[in-house]
């Protein structure tokens, strides 16, 4: 038996990559994005009363990692990249259904738009329901996680002095927090646990409009190295 699902909206992320966005939301407060509603959602109506509540629930597709044949078993990059678990177990992005959840800051509501910020998620992600946060039933106090126990352990992020004047200055052209962005995706180190980088090798991604590019001076510490327009 199959069921076909169909996006109530599309986001417009702050993340055009995949890489350096961080593994779950809340952990880069800076990062915003704005989902907008398509017809028949997009009129008001389907989003009347959601000015009072705080967070939401965005339910979606991992859309750039839709796979035919489901896995069973995936690794997932907080133990390493090494070990295997059920797919169940974790919250990786291969899964049957390619189905994502995430809990975002609502920082604005709008007819047909919605704007959100504490987002993981990657830019033209097709959402497919908004569920408003009930604190009383979706804060569990008891709960525990032994593969994820904890935030990801934070690296030391050092600045250019060029490249902290590009990121305010790009900063104020786009009217985003955009410094407070690059100092959180990358205190999270995003390069895969497994590699050990040379100081010479260079990681990239793209934010808004701008490619960040930093380096690992040594073990532990990140330095930005420059912000570039597209
Ligand atoms: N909070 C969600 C969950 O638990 O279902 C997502 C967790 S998943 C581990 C987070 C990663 O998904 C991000 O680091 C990003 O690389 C990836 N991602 C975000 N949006 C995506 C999309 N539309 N398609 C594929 N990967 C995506």
């Amino acid at each position: 038996m199959s069921y076909s699902v169909s996006p109530i909206g599309f986001l417009r992320s702050c993340f055009k990559e995949k890489f350096a966005i961080p593994r779950q939301p809340q952990l880069a407060p800076a990062a915003r994005g704005v989902l907008e509603l398509v017809a028949p959602f997009d009129t008001g109506d389907a989003v009347q009363g959601l000015e009072q509540v705080s967070h939401v629930w965005l339910l979606f597709l991992f859309h750039q990692a839709l796979e035919d044949q489901p896995r069973l078993k995936v690794r997932p990059p907080r133990l390493g990249g090494n070990k295997s678990v059920g797919v169940f177990a974790t919250r990786a992005t291969h899964r049957p259904n390619g189905i994502g959840q995430s809990v975002v800051k609502l920082d604005k509501v709008e007819p047909g738009r919605l704007w959100l910020s504490g987002i993981d998620l990657l830019d033209g992600t097709p959402v497919l329901d908004i569920k408003p946060y009930v604190p009383y039933a979706d804060s569990v106090a008891s709960a525990y996680n032994r593969i994820a126990d904890g935030a990801p352990l934070l690296i030391e992020v050092q600045w250019r002095d060029a490249a902290l004047s590009q990121a305010r200055s790009h900063g104020l052209r786009l009217d985003q927090p955009l410094v407070d962005l690059i100092e959180q995706c990358l205190t999270q180190d995003p390069r895969p646990a497994y590699q050990v980088p040379p100081p010479e090798r260079r990681y990239g991604t793209r934010l808004w409009d701008v490619d960040v590019r930093w380096h690992y001076p040594e073990p532990g510490k990140i330095c930005v190295l420059e912000v570039v327009e597209t």
